[in-house]
């Protein structure tokens, strides 16, 4: 039975009275997918007692038409929690987080995460990822995190947020869950057409192309005839490149021995999709 908890001093009411449990922690802005639900599994797997939220937070949305049209399917997401054993949805109001309101809040200094990819071409998003995620980290104390590598930056901030704070929480990074296409599932994808949601799988289809092509060298060789492919079909793109697989820098030129991660994000249809791919075999957890 799924527990459906407004506030957070409920939700403290009752995890009190759980304290011999290991909490795992599945945060998610809801318009569930498989991808939230194999991470609901895992904690699972790993804990005893997994609690998920579901919170469109306002202070992570650079761009209000973004926020306004993220889709809302909360009937669906209860049934799906529900049948993935998870324990506990906390679903709050803007005000339980954010009692202050969400103005002049404090800010977290992430140093370089913050200029680049993400950080860059949706400013301010990354302090709202934070603000949020303090938040929330607090209300549930949870032993365990579990996130998607589909959100590869957003993992690297989470985990600078927790050594930040000083959190006790270890972060598990879960790999992408595509559809069978090979699109990676978001919840913006319910926001395309089904032509373009075929069309999306190129996304993926590309960066495989670009991996396998990967050689010494120049990196621009193998970048440019990618995004050279994605632009005729309707693409628009944001950033389509190598980059070090930890300190995020891009890559142009590659010794072959740097590890990379190869970072995407791409508008179609004026939805804003994003994905990524690890060269090696790596873990940023
Ligand atoms: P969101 O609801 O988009 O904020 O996502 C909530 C969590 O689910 C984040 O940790 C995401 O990285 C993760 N997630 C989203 N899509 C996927 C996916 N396709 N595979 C695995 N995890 C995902």
């Amino acid at each position: 039975m799924l527990l459906i908890i407004k506030t957070v001093t409920e939700l403290r009411k009752y995890l009190e009275r759980k304290c011999h449990s290991k909490i795992g922690f599945v945060p998610t802005m809801g318009a569930l997918h498989d991808g939230h639900l194999t991470l609901v599994r895992e904690s699972k797997l790993q804990t005893d007692l997994t609690v998920s939220s579901i919170f469109i937070n306002p202070t992570q949305f650079n761009d209000p038409k973004d926020f306004a049209k993220y889709p809302k399917t909360i009937e669906q997401d209860i049934e799906k929690l529900e049948s993935a054993g998870c324990d506990v949805l906390y679903l709050p109001e803007v005000e339980d987080l954010y009692p202050g309101g969400i103005l002049d809040l404090e800010t977290f200094h992430l140093g370089n995460l913050e200029n680049v990819y993400e950080g860059k071409f949706r400013p301010g998003h990354f302090q709202g990822v934070c603000l949020v995620m303090k938040r929330l980290l607090i209300a549930v104390q949870p032993h365990e995190l579990f996130m998607g590598q589909k959100d590869y930056q957003q993992c690297m901030v989470v985990k600078e947020l927790i050594r930040l704070e000083n959190l006790s929480v270890n972060l598990h990074t879960v790999a992408t869950i595509r559809e069978a296409s090979g699109l990676a599932m978001s919840s913006r994808n319910l926001r395309l057409t089904p032509e373009n949601r075929e069309k999306a799988a190129a996304i993926y289809r590309e960066m495989k192309n670009m991996a396998t092509n990967l050689k010494p060298g120049n990196l621009d060789q193998i970048t440019a005839p990618a995004q050279q492919k994605l632009k005729p079909l309707g693409f628009t793109i944001d950033y389509f490149e190598f980059a070090d697989e930890q300190t995020l820098e891009p890559v142009s030129a590659w010794n072959g021995k740097q590890k990379l991660v190869i970072l995407a994000a791409v508008f179609l249809q004026e939805v804003r999709l994003i994905d990524n791919l690890l060269i090696a075999d790596s873990a940023i957890d």
